[in-house]
């Protein structure tokens, strides 16, 4: 949806990146393996649909998202490539993805048996997730999946397209899980007659790292984003990704203070000498957490560091020199030689870079470029 922007912050979602990213993992794993765009959870916060369509336009051939929600989102909003929900959807809603033309994540026999009585007449694809080591969705027993196929073998209703699971360390340095999940998956689909279906195991760890070992086709999350399944595999990725994500807001206030004066909520920052202040609109309300106060932002290529608590909708910068209101102050992204990568964020919160990205809220408009 297009619409104004009245405020002085932004995200800024570089499209090119998102195709150069999407370009190079076609090209490491050959044009046997498609790619699977993960768009959920608004493209990890980058807008959903401009990503998927950047996608599809670079070669993708399918999306995923978490939510049927998501899924119908993006057909209203024109998208008719094929979706899948890779998440649980209650059995009473599935003739609204047949009607959408959207495929459903299933992993029981009394989904199938459920789900049955809400169809009428028309048929609904279906992935069957496989669980061999997550314990988060997926049929475990290899009895419960040949069930499946043989229900769905006399029940037109249902068509099994594609055949998945998620690995849970793909993207740690000790691969003896990764490999006990990849012989489980191998034994279980090794149980079902596997014509015509998209097998598919592996997100964007696997992908950069096991080129040879995605069946059919790989779900392309994290690094179609740029970004790094783990900080640990950053060191062996086998082509360099671009970042397409960057934080971008304006002073909207400058001031000298004076020696002694107290900043923000609790008056926890006292300026030790005149100093130049400016003040930003974004806050906590907008993802930038009150524990991201120690995170320096750039202002001119500069680091210039946030001081005083961080407000609902703004907070403060100590400038190093007077600067002009309007002038760009850069939260996340680059600013001549300095740069502050997404990871950097993370690092500070203790958590991964996925998180940052999700975080910055949906009250920050997402500017394409
Ligand atoms: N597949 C499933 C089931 C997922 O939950 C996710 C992401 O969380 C992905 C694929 C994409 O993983 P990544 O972002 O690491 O590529």
């Amino acid at each position: 949806m297009e619409y104004e922007i009245y405020r002085d912050t932004w995200v800024e979602v570089n499209l090119d990146a998102i195709e150069y990213n999407v370009k190079m993992m076609k090209q490491h794993i050959g044009n046997e393996v498609k790619i699977i765009a993960v768009v959920k959870a608004n493209a990890y916060g980058h807008g959903a649909f401009q990503v998927a369509n950047a996608a599809l336009d670079a070669g993708a051939t399918m999306l995923a998202v978490a939510f049927l929600d998501e899924a119908i989102a993006l057909r209203n909003n024109g998208i008719t490539a094929p979706i899948m929900v890779l998440g649980a959807t209650s059995a009473q809603y599935v003739h609204i993805a047949s009607a959408h033309n959207i495929t459903l994540t299933i992993f029981s026999l009394e989904w199938l048996i459920e789900a049955k009585g809400y169809l009428k007449g028309e048929a609904v694809n279906v992935h069957v997730k496989l669980d061999t080591g997550m314990s988060r969705l997926g049929v475990r027993d290899e009895h419960d999946l040949v069930k499946i196929f043989d229900y769905v073998d006399d029940n037109s209703a249902f068509k099994i397209t594609g055949i998945y699971t998620h690995f849970a360390t793909a993207d740690e340095k000790d691969l003896t899980y990764f490999h006990e999940q990849y012989n489980k998956f191998q034994y279980l689909i090794n149980k079902i007659p596997q014509k015509n279906l998209l097998i598919h195991c592996g997100n964007s760890a696997t992908g950069l790292r096991f080129p040879d070992k995605l069946y059919n086709a790989v779900r392309l999350g994290i690094s179609m984003y740029g970004l790094s399944p783990s900080p640990e595999i950053k060191d062996e990725l086998p082509y360099s990704l671009k970042e397409a994500f960057s934080l971008q807001t304006k002073l909207v206030h400058v001031k000298k203070i004076t020696k002694g004066t107290k900043v923000s909520y609790g008056a926890t920052y006292e300026a030790e000498e005149d100093e130049w202040l400016g003040t930003i609109p974004i806050g906590y309300a907008d993802g930038w957490l009150r524990s991201l106060r120690d995170v320096a932002v750039l202002v001119n290529g500069e680091r210039a560091p946030l001081v005083g608590r961080i407000c609902m909708d703004q907070c403060m910068v100590k400038l190093p020199r007077k600067y002009q209101v309007g002038e760009r102050v850069t939260f996340i992204g680059k600013q001549g030689d300095e740069y502050i990568p997404v990871d950097e964020v993370a690092k500070h919160l203790n958590t991964i870079n996925y998180e940052v990205t999700c975080m910055i809220s949906t009250r920050v408009p997402r500017v394409f470029v």
